[in-house]
């Protein structure tokens, strides 16, 4: 049987638009009730990456949060919300991101990212423990509801990435520093999603992020909604709608691998809207196949040659020292100068891993991917 992907057209974030393509791409995916039972505890994890405003385009839109909660609050379902954001408190993070008064006008509480319990997950591939949040462990069930938008590690961040937030606060950064490289850190996240199981995935892709993702890059209108219960399809679907090819993502490579979904377009049957209709070609991601990052003597030689280097813009940093708090490195791989709060900070490349939570979490724009000289001459050649 093949996975459904529903597309469904949504212009603009006025409400009432967003509510009708939300129902009406619920709807094409079997409908609500296929989703939730009456009185189950169901968490909607939203991506709240990190304090930004809805007209940056970092996190889950407001309405898009607000037509999905109304649906399932009227299927009967005891609805919370919540992510562990990259960098600062959940609360405060979803205030940011303009979640909380429309949770606090629809009853829904935030749930408890801030805490949580370590699982054994026997059959992970790659990790067997994760430290869950407390949220997430004590609902009946998820609903994803990712950002379409680029990342500096993975080219792509949607369903299968969205589910690192249940791992609460820093463990989050122990990952980066454990799994360095792209593929193992991919493997990581799709373990997770296999431990977690949402129930379905609604993507917010109606203004996406490309370019300097998945915090600084610019907004971009897709004017789509992204609806399934297969992550991978889904994902897959996004990639061919900004014309990227969905094997070059490794958690959808992966997880297509190990059976968590398909990425073969021959296998997924795509419902409502016109896949061709929304494609852009024009969409700024990373279109390269990857490049590898390790940890070893002879591979950090090689990452400074090979792999795209975190790189600051002085002229828009303001010199906040958020880059500096994000990096995973013990000791630090990017750091201010002799302790000097009033200079930009600078790299220790020898020490850094390239997990680019540093470029991720900047809130000014100013960290860019930098390809190595070598890296620039093969293009040439
Ligand atoms: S996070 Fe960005 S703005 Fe803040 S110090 Fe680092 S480079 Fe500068
Ligand atoms: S400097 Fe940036 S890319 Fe390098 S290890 Fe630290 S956070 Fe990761």
């Amino acid at each position: 049987m093949k996975s459904k992907v529903a597309l469904v057209r949504c212009n603009s974030y006025e409400l009432n638009e967003v509510k009708q393509a939300v129902s009406k791409g619920i709807e094409l995916i079997g409908g609500p009730e296929n989703f939730v039972k009456q009185s189950e505890k169901i968490v909607l994890k939203v991506n709240l990456l990190a304090a930004d405003v809805p007209e940056k385009c970092v996190t889950t839109h407001p309405s898009v949060f607000r037509a999905v909660a109304e649906i399932f609050v009227n299927e009967g379902a005891i609805i919370s919300y919540g992510d562990s954001p990259g960098f600062g408190a959940p609360y405060a993070t979803a205030k940011k991101a303009g979640l909380t008064d429309i949770a606090d006008e629809l009853n829904i509480e935030l749930a408890d990212f801030k805490e949580g319990k370590e699982v054994f997950f026997e059959t992970g591939k790659q990790n067997k423990k994760f430290l869950i949040a407390n949220g997430v462990l004590e609902s009946d069930g998820l609903i994803s509801l990712p950002k379409l938008k680029t990342h500096g590690l993975e080219k792509f961040t949607g369903c299968i990435k969205n589910q690192f937030g249940c791992i609460v606060g820093m463990r989050k950064a122990e990952f980066h520093v454990k799994l360095p490289d792209a593929t193992d850190f991919a493997k990581m996240l799709v373990d997770l999603n296999n431990y977690i199981k949402p129930r379905l995935y609604i993507m917010d892709g109606i203004i996406a992020m490309e370019g300097n993702g998945p915090r600084g890059g610019n907004p971009k209108p897709m004017n789509v909604l992204l609806f399934s219960t297969d992550p991978v399809a889904l994902d897959a679907t996004a990639c061919r709608l900004i014309d990227l090819n969905p094997a070059l993502v490794p958690t959808t490579l992966i997880a297509s691998e190990t059976g968590t979904g398909t990425y073969s377009e021959a296998e997924i049957e795509i419902v409502g809207d016109e896949l061709k209709s929304f494609i852009n070609s024009d969409f700024v991601v990373d279109r390269t196949p990857l490049k590898k990052a390790k940890n070893s003597k002879i591979s950090k030689f090689l990452n400074n040659r090979l792999v795209p280097k975190p790189f600051i813009l002085s002229e828009k940093c303001t010199k906040c020292g958020t880059c500096i708090n994000s990096c995973p490195v013990e000791g630090k791989a990017v750091n201010w100068i002799d302790g000097n709060h009033s200079k930009v900070p600078v790299y220790n490349y020898d020490k850094c891993i390239r997990c680019y939570c540093c470029q991720e979490m900047c809130p000014e724009s100013a960290i860019i991917l930098r390809d190595p000289l070598i890296r620039k001459v093969s293009k040439i050649f």
